[in-house]
């Protein structure tokens, strides 16, 4: 997560420096293909107003609801029980903001390790990432570790 320091960090569009009392947003980094059109925001500090009017904002208010929604769970899909243990926990990240790919029902889902390991979607999610990737549509590794998984 992008660290703020007031009156030294700057904002990623306007390139102003951030003050105390200004509406600001941190965008995690969360959003693993390297050629989804907001993976550039990917752990990068704005002013709330700056991205309300980015031509992109339609998008990133999607994914900020998104990601507020799973931070407050940690749930696993699988067996719906809390996940306690950090060492357990598995996270998919945002797939996709676009709500047509078929990626897109598992942005942010949480798993025990173990219980990823068994669950039987695990094999749509694999091909969608091989197809995406031999169709040029994905680029990056940071999810290659499901391709073995
Ligand atoms: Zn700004
Ligand atoms: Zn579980």
């Amino acid at each position: 997560m992008a660290l703020v320091f007031w009156g030294s960090t700057k904002c990623d569009l306007c390139r102003k420096v951030l003050n105390v009392g200004d509406q600001i947003v941190t965008f995690p980094n969360a959003i693993q293909n390297e050629l989804d059109p907001l993976y550039n925001f990917n752990d990068k500090v704005y002013h709330l107003t700056c991205l309300m009017n980015s031509p992109q904002w339609n998008e990133i208010d999607l994914f900020l609801k998104q990601y507020s929604l799973f931070k407050r769970t940690k749930t696993c899909v699988v067996c719906e029980q809390l996940i306690t243990n950090p060492e357990e926990y598995l996270n998919l990240g945002c797939l996709t903001i676009d709500s047509k790919n078929p990626l897109f029902k598992y942005n942010f889902l949480e798993f025990h390790k173990q219980h990823f390991k068994q669950w039987s979607e695990k094999w749509e999610i694999q091909s969608q990432l091989r197809q995406q990737k031999d169709d040029k549509l994905w680029s990056g590794n940071s999810l290659d570790w499901i391709l073995e998984f």
